[in-house]
């Protein structure tokens, strides 16, 4: 029995749990460790922000960037937020993640301006759980402030569940964070429990198309017509779509000629070190342009 599970776990990978053998310590073990070292890498300087251009695509113009974390660890190297993110989220350390996110943020999109000339918007992604901090508004306020960054250069892109979890309370609080001036983007739109009636009471500045829709757009007729019809949806609720994970010109086209112009993805580029966005955006090719 036991050497059947433990079999049947191994053929799963070994990012699967199992209640036999030495794997799911490892895993066990691999998780505290990631715990424990969370805390110090937000207060000694472990996490940085790495920012992916959002493009309109008739003119190729960057039109925001959207700030994405990532772990310097010092044993394991740098990692991606979903490796990290979902733990922060567990062992309730997803408020000062966010908190350093949204300062950090804050602050380099107003050095971008300050130093290069560069005006752009710059995207936070906020967990669910940060909905219910009694402190969010205030934070997010104070990042602006403290950075000196106008409201309306900041985006913060929440998903689906933010809204069904706390729908009457997230949505009176993104009112008024939308009242400050901020943006208020729907993020893997189309993968979570979508309320549509959420979506008909308050005007979200954007709905971004998931990249699992995008990715097999040109192939699967039934990812086209998702796409397809969340574009008709967002225009008729007069909100923009952006699809993400574009890979590739054949995707790029067909989201064109379904009226998508805002897209992000690395057919344009992957996210980038701060320093680098200055130099993107100068090499973005004039003969594309409308
Ligand atoms: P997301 O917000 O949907 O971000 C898009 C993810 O897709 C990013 O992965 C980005 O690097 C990746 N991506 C962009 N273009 C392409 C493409 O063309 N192809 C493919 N295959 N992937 C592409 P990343 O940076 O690993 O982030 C994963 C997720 O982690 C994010 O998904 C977001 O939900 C979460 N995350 C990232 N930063 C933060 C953060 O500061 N706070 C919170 N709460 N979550 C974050
Ligand atoms: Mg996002
Ligand atoms: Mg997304
Ligand atoms: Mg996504």
């Amino acid at each position: 029995m036991a050497d059947f599970a433990l079999n049947q776990a191994k053929q799963q990978g070994r990012s699967t749990f199992c209640f036999y053998g030495g794997e799911w310590r490892e895993e066990r073990d691999h998780t505290l460790q990631l715990e424990q070292g969370l805390l110090r890498a937000i207060n000694y300087d472990e996490l940085f922000l790495v920012y992916q251009p959002k493009l309109d695509t008739s003119n190729m113009r960057v039109i925001g960037v959207e700030a994405l974390v990532r772990w310097n660890h010092p044993h394991l190297g740098v990692l991606a937020p979903t490796s990290f993110v979902p733990i922060a989220e567990k062992a309730g350390l997803i408020w000062p993640l966010t908190e350093w996110v949204l300062r950090t943020a804050c602050s380099q999109a107003a050095r971008w301006y300050r130093n290069e000339g560069l005006d752009l918007n710059v995207a936070v992604n906020l967990s669910p759980s940060v909905f219910s901090h009694q402190d969010l508004e205030e934070v997010i306020e104070k990042s602006l402030n403290d950075s000196d960054l106008p409201p309306d250069r900041l985006t913060l892109e929440i998903t689906e569940q933010s809204l069904m979890i706390y729908e009457a309370e997230a949505l009176a609080v993104l009112e008024r964070l939308q009242r400050m001036g901020t943006n208020i983007q729907i993020d893997d739109f189309g993968t979570g429990y979508s309320s549509l009636s959420s979506l008909k009471q308050y005007h979200f500045q954007a709905l971004k198309i998931d990249k699992s829709f995008v990715s097999d757009v040109v192939t699967s007729s039934d990812d086209a017509a998702i796409a397809t019809t969340i574009m008709f949806m967002s225009k008729c609720l007069d909100m923009d779509a952006i699809a993400e994970g574009v890979e590739s010109e054949a995707q790029k086209d067909f989201l064109a000629s379904i009226d998508c112009r805002y897209m992000q993805g690395f057919y344009f580029s992957r996210p980038l070190a701060a320093s680098e966005m200055a130099d993107f955006i100068r090499r973005l090719p004039d003969d594309k342009k409308a």
